[in-house]
């Protein structure tokens, strides 16, 4: 067939004439059926992705499915007073939530209205839920950690900023333990924090509230709720609604702290809500674009270029696995997306090994370029430390004679696993891991009897901050251990277990 110039002219003029008319008219549309938190609106030819639509009774509803005939539009509020044939205009807008400072020290819904009790927000300023996350220019690698207070992530599996790790374990491992104790930390670390509770019980998020006030950590901190009350669609904007809260901040140029808990929920409830949509499901009934649910939303995750601001985003997403099965489609999905995962196991959980990390499984891909210099100089073998220890431990359980070096490697990893142990609401700073590491690095711990570990560590840290606070501010100061400040270090740690030791023997 003949392309003829003249014909295809004439049809793009006849689409340039036309043009305006198109635009105007189309924005007010009629629902056809209502339901279950979804309605399909008729007559809204010009509608977009994305966009929010008003319904009756000061209800909005985003656009999410562009068909022929109508749109499907998922519903953010009570669908009760919505029926056949109610009028329905379009707002131009996408869906946005205010961001800024005034949200520090509140509790929000996913559309950023308080649910705390408190005044309304006091900003101006808004931005909409999705975003095209940060360029690669704009980008820098990661170099700066997060300190989480808790020494077996800070040595083993550190994180840095801008980095998405991954928290990942069965039901009641202590997941959110952990990232609530990484936001108590914060306080002396400069970074602000916000807390996305996707599908839980509103009285476990009540709790996590009190907890954060009581530790004054509500100061630098955002919680977003979208507890499993609240319909579908809420649950499933909630996560980006917390994401622009902190991409704001992260383009004034500050050090943001995201947690995501949890993803496998926020799957769910877009499974819901693609179900009710009649769109096509596929592996275990979630919808194809399961996977680009959670890329957009990690991938807007960002350690920025000084001349791009040089803020930060560290998000910590939160999955919950079935018997440990690291294996199904969403925790796969999710491993893939981070940067590395915390991987918690039921069984160390129960043998009182807590924070539940197994050091095997559980890696951090940025590594050791998130560690100040003296953390990786305590911790750099800490990881090998463990695993010949756990492969010896069960040759030990035959009872078969053990040679001496064998007898060494179990006795370290002993006394390791049980220096890392670390209780709840009890974040340790830096300097202080670093003395009990290189106490354990210089064999020093080796020295105490088993059940004492604790008790050491805890002697330890009192006598060297109000003996040798010198040596831990040049320490922090340095952030590096020089072989001087080591040596410096390594002999008052050898003085003091000398007495330790020598009055448990006493006793
Ligand atoms: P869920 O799957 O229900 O969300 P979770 O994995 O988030 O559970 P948490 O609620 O954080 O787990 O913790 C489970 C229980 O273990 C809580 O009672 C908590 O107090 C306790 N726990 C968590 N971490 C520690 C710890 N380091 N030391 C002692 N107890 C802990
Ligand atoms: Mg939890």
């Amino acid at each position: 067939m003949a392309l003829r110039p003249e014909e295809i002219s004439a049809l793009i003029k006849d689409q340039i004439r036309h043009y305006d008319e198109k635009l105007e008219s189309k924005d007010v549309g009629y629902v056809i059926t209502v339901g279950d938190g979804i309605a399909l609106v008729q007559g809204l030819e010009n509608a977009l992705a994305g966009e929010l639509l008003k319904f009756p009774g000061d209800v909005y509803g985003m656009v999410m499915n562009l068909e022929e005939e109508h749109v499907g539009v998922v519903l953010l509020g009570d669908d009760r007073n919505i029926s056949e044939g109610n009028e329905v205009v379009r707002t131009g807008r996408i869906v946005e939530v205010p961001v800024g400072d005034a949200l520090l020290g509140r509790v929000v819904n996913a559309l950023g209205v308080p649910i705390d009790g408190g005044r309304p927000i006091q900003t101006y300023k808004t931005r909409p839920i999705e975003r095209v996350a940060p360029g690669v220019i704009t980008r820098k690698s990661v170099n700066e950690p997060v300190q989480t207070g808790l020494k077996v992530i800070d040595a083993i599996v550190p994180i840095g900023r801008g980095q998405r790790e991954l928290i990942i374990g069965d039901r009641q491992t202590g997941k959110t333990a952990l990232a609530i104790d990484t936001i108590l930390h914060q306080k002396k670390e400069n970074m602000y924090c916000i807390y996305v509770a996707i599908g839980q019980k509103a009285s476990t998020v009540a709790q996590i509230v009190q907890k954060l006030k009581e530790a004054g950590a509500m100061e630098y901190t955002t919680v977003v709720v979208s507890s499993a009350s609240e319909t579908a669609p809420l649950q499933y904007i909630a996560p980006y609604a917390g994401c622009a809260m902190g991409e704001e901040w992260m383009e004034e140029g500050k050090d943001v702290l995201i947690i995501y808990d949890d993803l496998s929920k926020h799957a769910v409830a877009y499974r819901t809500l693609s179900l009710l949509l009649r769109r096509p499901s596929g592996r275990e009934a979630y919808p194809g674009d399961v996977f680009y649910l959670h890329s957009r939303l990690l991938e807007r995750s960002a350690k920025l270029a000084p001349e791009y601001g040089g803020g930060s985003l560290t998000a910590l997403p939160i999955i919950e696995t079935q018997a440990g099965d690291i294996t199904a489609y969403i925790p796969t999905n999710v491993i893939s997306i981070t940067d590395g995962q915390i991987f918690l196991q039921t069984d160390l959980f129960n043998a009182g090994i807590r924070p539940a990390v197994d050091t095997g499984l559980s890696v951090s891909r940025v590594g050791g370029s998130a560690q100040i210099k003296a953390m990786k100089k305590v911790a750099g073998s800490l990881k090998l430390e463990l695993a010949q220890y756990h492969e010896m431990q069960s040759f030990a359980q035959f009872g078969s004679d053990l040679d001496a070096s064998t007898q060494r490697i179990i006795d370290h990893g002993k006394r390791l696993e049980r220096l890392l142990v670390q209780p709840q609401y009890a974040p340790m700073d830096v300097e202080n891991e670093v003395t009990v590491l290189l106490s354990a690095k210089k064999r020093q711990l080796d020295r105490v009897p088993l059940d004492q570990v604790s008790s050491y560590e805890r002697q330890l840290i009192s006598h060297m901050n109000s003996e040798h606070r010198d040596l831990l501010e040049e320490l922090l100061d340095k952030k590096d251990l020089t072989k001087e400040l080591d040596e410096k270090l390594t002999e008052a740690i050898r003085l003091f277990t000398d007495r330790f030791v020598m009055g448990t023997e006493e006793a």
